[in-house]
């Protein structure tokens, strides 16, 4: 099977032309001017951008909470119409088993023949057990080089203490396993919680109350130092807060590879949206909280200068009427909602409409943030770029589309959208999976089980690499 896309504004981390591509089997053959190629299909791109098929570094496809689960890999076509190829999936190590084979174990039975887009996880440590630290260089075998650790959860057994993150840091080192952190100090977040619902402030709006800005600083602020000490990389997932830019900021100029993203729902909603009537507010629960204005902007900042070198979607998609609902009633608080939004699909719809067409970010900016760097970061070898030798993992994007983001014509499966009513400029019109046409005129044409387990190579990016 072959394709060739003719007449597109070819869009790369770097730079922008007119141009063709030819597509062979799963792989990117040629790219040029008027390429002549015979092909399968020909697929006229004119007045619009070809990008790179987007790289989610931060989803939750098998999250659980007090037995709850979120939509998992049956959903996974959301990503595809939202111009995501790849997906990447934390798994929570399963007490009493080792992290590797958590992992197995889970895609065996929830990843393999179900996914529609390829896909790679990163390990979550929830038992330090000494033979369990021992294990982490085996990850590297795995092709599982990211582990991530909780800093945030007291009394959660996902929680990490600083020494179980130190010693991660240190043994991560001996096979290039980048370690991540959620960054919030627990104990500021369990007694400010615990003080709220004594004054029977309940609702949704008291979760940001109970996790303000200078949680996430401090958190982030000793990971960094955790690191330093180690002599370890260290990236920092779903950044929020201007406090937290700084530390990583600052940690880099001093030459600690230190790196962090951001995530789409920090870029557009407010704290205030965590106010709304009923319990409506509980949409908008997840951890760290949304913030204000001056955030929002310190982050479009932040992506664009380079000092955040991703933005992923934290995609958790829990139901509004019977999930997030675990939280009202009598005796019942804000702390029982389930944290997360689904977000998969509207990851680059919400970065086009509100970073390009704002001025905010610019085409080339908005490929590294979306597919370029998360590809990178993870060892995603042949991913996120449009280069001769990659995976033929493309968008047809067009520019002049207009629509209002909705729930009803959204494939994550959840009963709401954190972004409903929002306005849509330009869509994913046509998407294509190592070669195979996945996404139509912005419908789903792909198959079950169509996803690929991809490998990560360690220390994808670290030290420029
Ligand atoms: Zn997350």
């Amino acid at each position: 099977m072959s394709v060739l896309i003719k007449n597109g504004t070819i869009v790369t981390a770097d730079s922008e032309f007119t141009g063709d591509i030819y597509v062979e089997g799963e792989s990117i053959k040629a790219i040029g001017e008027e390429l002549e190629m015979q092909a399968d299909e020909v697929v006229d791109a004119t007045g619009k951008y070809i990008l790179p098929g987007g790289v989610d570094q931060h989803v939750h496809f098998s999250f659980t909470y007090k037995g709850s689960k979120v939509r998992g890999f049956e959903t996974s076509n959301a990503a595809a119409v939202g111009g995501t190829t790849t997906l990447i999936e934390f798994v929570n190590q399963v007490q009493g088993k080792g992290l590797v084979e958590s992992i197995d174990d889970y895609r065996k039975t929830d990843a393999d023949g179900i996914a529609m887009v390829d896909y790679a996880f990163h390990s979550v440590m929830t038992d330090p057990r000494p033979e369990v630290i021992e294990e982490i260089p085996k990850l590297a075998d795995a092709g599982y080089p990211t582990m991530k650790l909780f800093m945030a959860y007291k009394g959660m057994f996902f929680h990490a203490d600083d020494d179980a993150i130190l010693n991660a840091l240190y043994k991560g080192k001996e096979a290039g396993i980048t370690v991540m952190v959620h960054a919030e100090n627990a104990e500021m977040i369990d007694v400010l919680s615990k003080k709220l619902i004594a004054e029977g402030k309940t609702a949704p709006y008291y979760h940001a109350v109970s996790r303000p800005p200078v949680v996430e600083a401090e958190a982030t602020r000793r990971a960094i130092y955790l690191a330093e000490l180690a002599e370890a990389p260290l990236y920092v997932v779903h950044v929020s807060a201007i406090e937290a830019i700084e530390e990583i900021k600052q940690a880099f100029g001093r030459g600690q590879a230190v790196y962090g993203e951001t995530c789409s729902h920090y870029l557009v909603l407010d704290r205030e949206d965590l106010a709304k009537p009923g319990f409506e507010g509980a949409k908008y629960v997840c951890s760290p909280a949304l913030r204000t204005k001056e955030h929002r902007d310190a982050l479009w900042q932040a992506v664009d200068r380079k000092w955040i070198n991703a933005i992923s979607s934290d995609h958790c998609g829990f139901d509004y009427e019977n999930q997030k609902h675990m939280g009202a009633g009598p005796g019942k608080s804000f702390a029982d909602i389930p944290n997360g939004a689904p977000s998969l699909q509207n990851r680059l719809n919400i970065l086009w409409t509100y970073g390009v067409c704002e001025g905010r970010i610019s085409r080339s900016r908005l490929v590294d943030l979306f597919a370029t760097m998360p590809a990178k970061i993870n060892g995603l070898e042949k991913k996120g770029q449009i280069e001769i030798g990659y995976d033929a993992d493309l968008v047809i994007f067009n520019p002049n589309y207009e629509g209002i983001i909705s729930v009803a014509n959204n494939l994550e499966g959840v009963d709401y959208c954190p972004f409903e009513g929002f306005a849509q400029k330009g869509r994913p019109e046509t998407v294509f999976l190592r070669g195979s046409k996945i996404v139509d005129n912005g419908k789903y044409v792909g198959t079950k089980g169509q996803g690929r387990f991809i490998p990560g190579k360690p220390y994808g990016y670290v030290y420029g690499g």
